[in-house]
């Protein structure tokens, strides 16, 4: 099929295309527990991906087992007049996230994955204020604690628990309260780094750009051949598992590929939808590991999270 690919400038020709997508499908983690079972069928990587299943199921549950709660006045009116995230992660955290942890580590313990029943286990044996530790951790990065196993092991699942609460969050809001002014590197809802982006299809989005983010599910549309981190658009390579693969109409564009930026030395996935309509960018981006080795070893960092997986500390450099 023939595509228009947008180019910056470019913009104003298009159709009325929305700025910002909410995350109301009550399906959606049904949705990505579906494409996990699917990726797990034909992988390397099957038993992660199988277990991340599993993960995406409790979410579903969880997410239908709480009403949103009311957003203050004062928040939503920042946010539409001067568009600041009136759900930033960055404010004090409703402690109600922690019974949708309470909903995820029950589904778990009854699940057939022993590693994940005995995660579940482990996290109950936590008071709130080690899990609220946690859930910093996730935020600002570094471990919680002195065990960095321990916390790659419970870190996606407080992660999990993090994105219900905010995606629920988020499918509540208006469109009307969202005050956007232009692009933006982080998401209109809250604040957060997107997990990565996708070349849409569809009526209304046919070949534009969103980023997804990694922790409220919103989507925001930022135009292509533009770092997601630094919006430079003069140093913008693309990288897939085929190679270096440019962005050019006439090319076979590879399914997942690595947009990296030379001005600020980092990189995020872009998916083509086209190809792989049932993708689900965070099941998606787990699944293409082998591509963030890649460009990590040409140099690159990663600009932004898949809070379902904790990518580990550096080691110190005196640690040998
Ligand atoms: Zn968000
Ligand atoms: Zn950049």
């Amino acid at each position: 099929m023939a595509q228009k690919i947008l180019q910056p400038g470019e913009i104003g020709q298009h159709e009325p295309f929305p700025a910002v997508v909410l995350p109301t499908d009550p399906q959606q983690f049904a949705n990505r527990a579906r494409r996990f079972e699917h990726l797990a069928r034909s992988h390397a990587m099957a038993p992660l991906l199988a277990a991340m299943a599993h993960i995406a199921h409790a979410q579903h549950a969880a997410l239908g087992a709480q009403a949103p709660a009311a957003i203050a006045d004062e928040p939503l009116a920042r946010s539409r007049e001067h568009g600041m995230p009136a759900l930033s992660y960055q404010d004090e955290r409703d402690p109600a996230w922690l019974t949708d942890l309470d909903h995820i580590l029950a589904s778990l313990l009854a699940c057939p994955e022993p590693v994940l029943q005995d995660a579940a286990r482990r996290l109950q044996a936590i008071a709130a204020d080690g899990r609220e530790a946690i859930a910093d951790a996730v935020f600002g990065g570094g471990i919680a604690g002195n065990d960095p196993e321990a916390h790659a092991i419970l870190s996606p699942l407080v992660g999990a628990a993090l994105q219900v609460w905010w995606t629920r969050q988020a499918g509540s809001m208006k469109l009307d309260d969202i005050g956007m002014v232009g692009s933006s590197t982080v998401c209109p809802c809250c604040g957060s780094r997107p997990v990565a982006s996708v070349i849409e299809i569809g009526p209304q989005q046919q070949s534009l750009r969103y980023l997804h983010c990694s922790l409220c599910s919103t989507q925001w549309h930022m135009v292509r051949v533009t770092c997601s981190a630094c919006e430079s658009t003069k140093q913008v390579a693309y990288y897939s598992l085929n190679g270096a693969d440019a962005e050019q109409p006439s090319q076979k564009i590879a399914f997942a590929r690595a947009e990296s930026c030379d001005d600020c030395h980092s990189y995020l996935k872009i998916f083509q939808r086209e190809k792989e309509p049932m993708m689900d960018v965070t099941a998606d981006d787990l699944a293409t590991l082998m591509l963030d080795m890649l460009v990590d070893e040409a140099g690159y960092l990663r600009s932004g999270p898949n809070l379902l997986f904790s990518p580990g500390v550096p080691d110190e450099p005196d640690n040998g």
